[in-house]
């Protein structure tokens, strides 16, 4: 009886040895299996814009004759070299915020969120514009900068009236000296990293929207985090797809997605950065009706809580 307890004793400790045994052999097998999907799907991004390329290229040379057609053709072919450019750069920016093992102390700095929602949106003013889409700021209950469509229809597109009209997303367009109008929500973390963030989903937001609707970015410190909405009234994502759009390469619908110029990585990349820098991402949205992705920052350690 002595050797049944024995027996029992050494096999149960074996079983659980050999349970962690084979949990670290499946979570291996399907880092392996996660490692070879990535490298496909890579390998299939890149390979249709080269083809295509390739393929354009013959048939410019076949159209020599024909000045339209080479127009055209060439059009064609810088748009997809364009997009093999994305492609590899949102690559190595999801290469680079995946192998951050942590922010190194010296890029962990306070962030003015609203600043850097403010940056944000000024770069995706040119895109929003010929998509004729417009961008309003809100911080805390204010509206404080708003890009209307009745600006772009008398603006003769050049740089300086830009410049005048991104100005007037703090309130004083004129003589660019005022102060911004809000006051500031900071966070610890990487500027440039959040800006990046809050750009994917800015620049998604003016994709999936029709004409003349409109994208809001609201800022707004509750409690000791610091929200970040970007609100659109554009296509909308079906329920079944919410909790995938974060992984990398999805698209509920790559055909469109790869018309405006989508990689599929741009969430990967956001929710990445927000969670290196503490933070979490959420998505809510309705088909049809459009979509509010939704950033939340702790608030720097030593930040007072003072707008709860
Ligand atoms: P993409 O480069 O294709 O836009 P993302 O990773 O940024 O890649 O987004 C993944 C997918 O999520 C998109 O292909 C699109 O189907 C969906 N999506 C993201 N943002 C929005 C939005 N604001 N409205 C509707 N669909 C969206």
């Amino acid at each position: 009886p002595d050797d049944d307890v024995d027996d029992i004793a050494v096999s149960g400790g074996a079983d659980e040895l050999y349970a962690v045994f084979l949990e670290n052999v499946s979570e291996r097998r399907n880092f392996e299996r996660m490692r070879r999907d990535f490298v496909t799907n890579v390998s299939h991004e890149l390979k249709t814009p080269a083809g295509a390329i390739s393929l354009l290229a013959e048939t410019v040379s076949d159209a020599a004759e024909d000045p339209d057609a080479v127009r055209y053709f060439s059009g064609r072919i810088s748009k997809e070299s364009e997009r093999l450019t994305e492609l590899v750069q949102k690559l190595i920016a999801l290469q680079k915020v995946q192998n951050d093992e942590g922010l190194a102390a010296a890029d962990r700095r306070p962030v003015d969120v609203p600043q850097v929602v403010r940056e944000a949106l000024d770069e995706n003013a040119v895109q929003a514009d010929a998509a004729n889409i417009e961008l309003r700021m809100y911080v805390g209950d204010d509206t404080v900068g708003v890009q209307t469509n009745e600006a772009n229809d008398t603006a003769d597109g050049t740089e300086a009236d830009r410049a005048g009209r991104s100005g007037g997303m703090d309130g004083d367009a004129a003589d660019g000296t005022a102060e911004p109008a809000y006051e500031p929500m900071i966070v610890e973390g990487d500027a440039d990293a959040i800006k990046t963030a809050v750009k994917n989903l800015v620049e998604n937001a003016v994709h999936y929207s029709p004409k003349g609707t409109h994208v809001g970015v609201s800022v707004k410190q509750e409690g000791g985090f610091v929200r970040i909405r970007v609100i659109d009234q554009g296509i909308g994502i079906p329920v079944e797809a919410q909790s995938r759009i974060f992984e990398r390469f999805y698209r509920v619908d790559p055909a469109r997605s790869r018309e405006t110029g989508g990689t599929g990585l741009g969430l990967a990349i956001t929710k990445h950065i927000v969670q290196e820098a503490g933070g979490t991402i959420d998505v809510w949205s309705r088909p049809g009706e459009g979509s509010t992705f939704t950033i939340t920052l702790p608030v720097a350690s030593g930040e007072n809580h003072s707008n709860d």
